[in-house]
């Protein structure tokens, strides 16, 4: 099968152990993790079994090893990431609130993944292109903005198809060219793939039904709305399916929604019906929040079918 490739950021995660609010004192950190949406996402497609790659950028430095290493070892091909001699690898600090929301601190728009090029290891690993994600984490500047774009036009002109991740975070919103880079991807994807807040942001719709339509109506193929443990619906020209959550404890939500996303988009590469692609992503969403640490609930078809199985 032609392969799955991303764009965009590897960073390190670093969490508070207790909860509470931000960072503004001295409190007990656990890490680094391996982290970034886009390692998340290709990390979990590759434990699927399935050709993946990433495009991206580290520092030459213990965080930036430690990341390739982990994908190296997980099937991710790693060959189109730089090391850059003078940036540094990005992190993120997070913190969760007693009512389960997150506070961070990123140090990333000025981390080395912000010089994240297309090199000739990425042109030709998206030679070998079935499909290609976009997650609006990524889109912090203009150049990784252009970056994406040729990436996609080369994907498409190949006959591939393209997925997007809104991804937002607050703290994100601030930067000027996001928005409307958020808005141009959302005409280029086939498959989109936000959460219920993200479905409302990116349309003048007053309800979710309109926004559907409206986002149907640009030429999208199919819609995956992520509610959390609310489980998640599927939307296409020919109608709506929900999926309930699958009953799991929580211990770390951070990472459910790409490898729910690398999930589905992986399934329905693989050529299943819609059902069957959001019975395995809402499996891998599940997983994901049973472990602590961004990256550390990937997994692969059996795990994913003993979960089902088990409940
Ligand atoms: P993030 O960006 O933080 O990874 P997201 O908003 O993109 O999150 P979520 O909706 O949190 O994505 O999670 C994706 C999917 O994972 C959900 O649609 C659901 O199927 C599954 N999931 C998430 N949280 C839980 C949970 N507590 N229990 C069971 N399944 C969950």
């Amino acid at each position: 099968p032609r392969s799955i490739v991303t764009l965009g950021e590897i960073v390190v995660e670093i969490m508070a152990d207790e909860p509470g609010n931000g960072f503004r004192e001295p409190i007990g950190l656990r890490g680094p993790f391996a982290s970034g949406a886009p390692a998340i996402f290709i990390d979990q497609v590759a434990k699927l079994g399935h050709p993946a790659g990433l495009i991206s950028c580290v520092g030459d430095d213990d965080f930036g090893r430690l990341n390739i290493e982990r994908l190296r070892a997980d099937g991710v091909d790693v060959s189109a990431i730089r090391v850059h001699p003078e940036h540094v690898t990005g992190s993120a600090f997070v913190r969760y609130r007693a009512d389960g929301e997150r506070d961070f601190v990123f140090n990333i728009k000025n981390s080395a993944c912000g010089q994240t090029r297309i090199t000739a290891e990425g042109d030709a690993l998206l030679d070998r292109c079935g499909h290609f994600h976009v997650m609006g984490s990524s889109m912090f500047s203009f150049r990784l903005i252009d970056e994406a774009k040729t990436a996609l036009g080369k994907v498409k002109r190949n006959g591939g198809t393209v997925s997007f991740d809104p991804n937002v975070r607050k703290e994100m919103l601030g930067i000027p060219e996001m928005r409307a880079a958020l808005e141009m991807m959302l005409q280029y994807c086939d498959v989109f793939l936000p959460s219920g807040p993200e479905l409302m942001l990116l349309t003048e719709a007053k309800n979710e039904a309109d926004a559907i339509r409206e986002i149907l109506g640009l030429g999208v193929s199919a819609i995956v709305v992520k509610r959390g443990s609310g489980g998640a619906s599927y939307h296409d020209r020919d109608g709506d399916l929900h999926v309930p959550a699958l009953p799991v404890r929580e211990i770390d939500p951070t990472g459910a929604g790409d490898c729910f996303g690398a999930t589905f988009v992986t399934c329905r590469l693989q050529g299943m019906p819609p059902a069957e692609c959001l019975r395995y992503a809402a499996a891998s969403g599940a997983l994901a929040v049973t472990r602590r640490g961004p990256m550390e609930g990937t997994a692969g078809f059996a795990d994913l079918d003993a979960l089902i199985a088990s409940s």
